[in-house]
C-alpha cells in the first residue's frame, strides 16, 4: 500500500477525512502523540488499525470526539463528575472511561462494556473529526510495544506501506499520551494512565483522586487490571533500558563502571558537564522530559545504542507520566542507589 504524506492544508484535511469516512486508516497529529485514526463505528476499519500496529485485540482504542457534547451519542450513564471535568479539561489530554453505547463495536472497546472518550485540542485532529462527521478511534501510531510517535516522520517509519496516509501537523506538544481515568464513585476519579492532566489538576474538581497501583509497578501475570494496556510491554526501543534512581554522582559511578560496547546514558539537561560517557539529554523539567522522551528513545536506536542508563525523573506532577513510560520501557529494571 502507498502511504501518502499529507499537510495541514484544508484540502489535505478534507482528503484525510474522506479516507476515514471510507474506512481507511490515517496517521493524525494530536497534542499528546500521533494517533492512528479510523472510524470508531466501522469494525473493519478498526480491525485494520489493530493489524497495522500489531496491537493485542483486548487492548481498547480511545474514541476521539470534536466536542464533549457528542459524548452522549457514544457513552451512557455519564457521571456528573465527568461533565464537570469536561468543562475544565476538554478539549485536552484527558480520556474518561464510561459505559459504552451499542454503536461502539466491541472491536473498538477491546471486548469491554466501556469506552474511553477524549476531545483532542490539536486543530488538525479537531478539524479531521469535524470533517469526517464521525467519532475517530485512535491509538498511538507506533508499532505496538515501540515508543509512541511525536512527529509525522516517526509515524512514517513505523507505518509506511501499512496505512493510507499520514498528516504532518508538526511535533506533538505534550509528547506523552493522554491521562486516562475511570470513576470509582460520584466523587472519585482513578488514574489508569498518568499524562499531562495531573493528579493535582484533577483534585481541583474531584474530591478524591486515586492513582491505580499498576501505574508504578509491574502487573503480575494473570492479575485482573483496570485497564488492559497496563499488562503489556510498552514504549521500548530496541536498546535495553535501565532506570537509575540516584543523584548525579551515583549515576555517573554506575555508567562509568560499565565498559560494554553500545553503552549510552540518557540524562537531564544540566548533567552533561564533564560526563565521560556517551549520552543524550532529555530536558530539565517534567514538561520538557515528556516532550522529548519518546523522540530520544527512537534516536538511541538510530545511533546504535544497545544499553541505555536513564536518570530517573521526578514523579511529581507531569513527572509521573514520564516515570510511568520509562519504567515500562525499562521492563521494570531499576537500579536504586
Ligand atoms: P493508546 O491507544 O496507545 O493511547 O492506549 C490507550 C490506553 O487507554 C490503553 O492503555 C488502554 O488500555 C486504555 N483504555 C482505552 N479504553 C479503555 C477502557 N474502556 N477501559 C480501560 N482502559 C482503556
Ligand atoms: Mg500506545
Amino acid at each position: 500500500m502507498f502511504t501518502e504524506l499529507l499537510n495541514d492544508t484544508e484540502a489535505d484535511l478534507i482528503k484525510a477525512a474522506d479516507y476515514i469516512k471510507s474506512g481507511k486508516v490515517v496517521g493524525i497529529p494530536t497534542e499528546t502523540v500521533y494517533g492512528l485514526g479510523a472510524d470508531a463505528a466501522n469494525e473493519s476499519a478498526v480491525r485494520a488499525v489493530f493489524e497495522a500496529k500489531g496491537r493485542p485485540a483486548d487492548n481498547p482504542l480511545i474514541v476521539h470526539l470534536a466536542s464533549f457534547s457528542d459524548a452522549d451519542n457514544y457513552a451512557k450513564d455519564i457521571p456528573d463528575l465527568a461533565r464537570k471535568l469536561a468543562e475544565r479539561f476538554c478539549p485536552g489530554p484527558l480520556t474518561m472511561v464510561m459505559p459504552k453505547m451499542d454503536n461502539i463495536p466491541y472491536v473498538t472497546s477491546g471486548g469491554l462494556e466501556t469506552v474511553g472518550i477524549r476531545v483532542p485540542s490539536h486543530s488538525v485532529m479537531h478539524r479531521i473529526i469535524e470533517l469526517s462527521g464521525t467519532a475517530i478511534a485512535a491509538p498511538s501510531a507506533n508499532t505496538s510495544g515501540y515508543p509512541s510517535p511525536t512527529t509525522a516522520q516517526h509515524v512514517m517509519r513505523d507505518m509506511n506501506g501499512k496505512i493510507s496516509a499520514v498528516v504532518d501537523g508538526g511535533q506533538s506538544e505534550f509528547g506523552v499520551e493522554s491521562t486516562v481515568i475511570s470513576f470509582d464513585d460520584e466523587e472519585t476519579a482513578r488514574i489508569l494512565r498518568p499524562g499531562a492532566v495531573t493528579r493535582e489538576m484533577l483534585l481541583e474538581i474531584c474530591k478524591n483522586v486515586i492513582i491505580d497501583p499498576a501505574i508504578l509497578k509491574e502487573v503480575e501475570a494473570g492479575a485482573k487490571v483496570a485497564s488492559p494496556g497496563m499488562k503489556y510491554k510498552h514504549y521500548s526501543p530496541k536498546a535495553d533500558i535501565i532506570m537509575v534512581e540516584s543523584d548525579l554522582a551515583g549515576f555517573n559511578r554506575v555508567v562509568g563502571n560499565d565498559y560494554d560496547n553500545g553503552v549510552y546514558a540518557l540524562i537531564f539537561d544540566g548533567d552533561e558537564a564533564d560526563c565521560p560517557y556517551r549520552h543524550l539529554t532529555y530536558g530539565a523539567d517534567s514538561a520538557q522530559q515528556a516532550h522529548l522522551l519518546f523522540q530520544r528513545l527512537r534516536e538511541l536506536d538510530e545511533i546504535g545504542a544497545e544499553k541505555v542508563y536513564v536518570r530517573s525523573p521526578s514523579t511529581e506532577g507531569m513527572g509521573l507520566a514520564v516515570y510511568n513510560r520509562l519504567i515500562r520501557a525499562a521492563g521494570f529494571e531499576v537500579i536504586r542507589i
